[in-house]
This record gives structure tokens, C-alpha cells and sequence, in this order.
């Protein structure tokens, strides 16, 4: 055999790998579809080891941050979530909320598998169920949506480029681990955790109002939410998830007035909730 004929059979292997590798790509972008908005993602790894990840980054934040044991703020988060989580795509995932005590957060975070931390420097913004659904709602439609999985993807899909993905993920290849390590800001700050991107946070308003319109509060209380919003953050740094990457407030406000229509139309079908107004007072 002469190296002239062992050339074209070693390029027909990697056509072949390429190939192969293409198609099951293609199979994973048509599996995952964002719940409401219908979105076609990319995602590499499956639910439930984005689950596991998502467990574990929780148990990393909880070792860091001291748990708030303000009654009236658990009660709310739990009072409010439980209802948002009901009625979300997800309600089977084993739900955990936690308030993070700092009061100079105004911030809440998200994790896959559906862990939620929601720390005290925002509960005064949300004032009452209906703003803290606001947040909730948001944070919710992130979990649902997979956003995490899609986050771990990309990180995945930059690190090594996708003719190494298919040969990373079989034989568990070390840089495959840094990547999703990083994507989930392990080992760095609670804020590091899970940059979303502006579709991400843009996508997340939408399903957010839907959930918690479905959950019985009403959806025009969001756009009252991010008013106080900007009125709060207004001159402060911003801090990430929430506000970072997240649209402008106009950008925001005029999107959540395009979809609240139909948020409505779920509202008045839904089993209404009380509006209670959050006391801040310790
Ligand atoms: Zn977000």
C-alpha cells in the first residue's frame, strides 16, 4: 500500500467522524425546546447531569453565604415560590429556595435542578407577592428553560470547537470538566455563577410572566417591580444576573407591556392569589 492510497481512506474517516458528529448534533439542537417561547437550543449534556451540577454549585454557594432566618422573608419566598413552581413546566424537580442574608444585594440567582437563592437586599424592591412572583417568576423560567445546560454548552463549544466535542464527552475529557466548571463559576463568587445571555434574561421575562400570572398574580405588577427597580439600582454598580446582562429597563418594560396581553389572559384564568405586602422590618 503507498501513502498516495492511505491518504484519501484517513480523510474519509474524519468526513465520517464529521459527519456523524454533525448529525448528533443536530439530533441535540432539535431535542431542547424552551417551554413558551418554543426556542430551538444547543445543549451537550443531559438534564439530569446539568441537575447534578447545578445541585452541587447550591451546596457551594450555601457553604459561603449565611442563610437569612427572617420568618417573614422565608415565608414570603416560600409562600410565593411554591406557587410559581406549581404551575411551571418543571414541578416535579425537588425545589429549593433559600434567603441569603445581604441587605445590600438586590439580587436573586438560579441554579439547574432548580435551586434558588433570593438574597434579602431585593425583598424590599419586590414589596409584595406580586413583585417577589416577579422575581421568582424570572428565576423559575430560567431553571425551566434550561439555561444553565444551554450556558454549560457554549462554554463547552468555545473551549474545544466542535470537531473535539464528540471525543471530549466520551472519554470525559478534563477540559470538558474546566469548561462546565467555569460556565458555573465554581470555585469563584456566588455572582459569577451562570452569566445568562440577553436572549437567556430576555427569554426568562417572558416565561416568568406567564408563571406567575398562571400562579394567580397579576402580570402588570412586574412592569410596577422593574420601576422600583431602577429607582433602587439607580447610581449603584450593577450586580450580575439581575441587572448585568440583563435588557435596559426600557428595552425591559416595553417587551414585558408587548407580552402582558396574553399574560393577562392567563391571569384571569388562574386560581388569584393574595397580594400580601412584605414587611420589612426584622
Ligand atoms: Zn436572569
Amino acid at each position: 500500500m503507498t501513502n498516495r492510497n492511505r491518504k484519501p481512506r484517513f480523510f474519509e474517516k474524519v468526513l465520517f467522524a464529521l459527519f456523524i458528529l454533525l448529525a448528533s448534533a443536530v439530533l441535540f439542537i432539535t431535542c431542547y425546546k424552551a417551554p413558551v417561547t418554543g426556542r430551538s437550543q444547543f445543549i451537550l449534556i443531559s438534564e439530569q447531569e446539568a441537575n447534578q451540577m447545578g445541585t452541587a454549585a447550591f451546596q457551594e454557594v450555601l457553604s459561603k453565604e449565611s442563610v437569612s432566618n427572617n420568618e417573614v422573608y422565608n415565608e414570603a419566598v416560600s409562600r410565593v415560590a411554591g406557587r410559581i413552581t406549581g404551575v411551571s413546566d418543571i414541578p416535579q424537580y425537588n425545589w429549593d429556595y433559600k434567603v441569603f442574608k445581604d441587605d445590600e444585594t438586590i439580587n436573586a440567582f438560579a441554579l439547574p435542578g432548580g435551586k434558588i437563592g433570593v438574597y434579602t437586599g431585593i425583598i424590599p424592591v419586590a414589596e409584595s407577592d406580586a413583585g417577589l412572583a416577579t422575581v421568582l417568576g424570572h428565576e423559575v423560567a430560567h431553571v425551566a428553560a434550561h439555561h444553565g445546560a444551554e450556558r454549560i454548552s457554549t462554554g463547552i463549544l468555545a473551549q474545544l470547537g466542535a470537531v473535539a466535542i464528540g471525543v471530549a464527552l466520551s472519554n470525559r475529557d478534563p477540559l470538558v470538566v474546566d469548561a462546565i466548571m467555569q460556565a458555573y463559576g465554581i470555585g469563584v463568587t456566588v455572582g459569577g455563577i451562570l452569566p445568562f445571555s440577553r436572549v437567556q434574561e430576555s427569554e426568562a421575562d417572558s416565561i416568568g410572566l406567564i408563571y406567575m400570572a398562571k400562579a394567580g398574580y397579576d402580570p402588570s405588577e412586574a412592569i410596577d417591580f422593574w420601576n422600583r427597580m431602577e429607582q433602587a439600582t439607580r447610581g449603584k454598580p450593577k450586580p450580575p444576573e439581575f441587572l448585568a446582562t440583563h435588557p435596559g429597563y426600557g428595552t425591559r418594560v416595553s417587551n414585558l407591556k408587548k407580552w402582558l396581553p396574553e399574560a393577562t389572559k392567563y391571569y384571569e384564568r388562574s386560581d388569584k392569589a393574595q397580594n400580601l405586602m412584605i414587611s420589612s422590618s426584622h
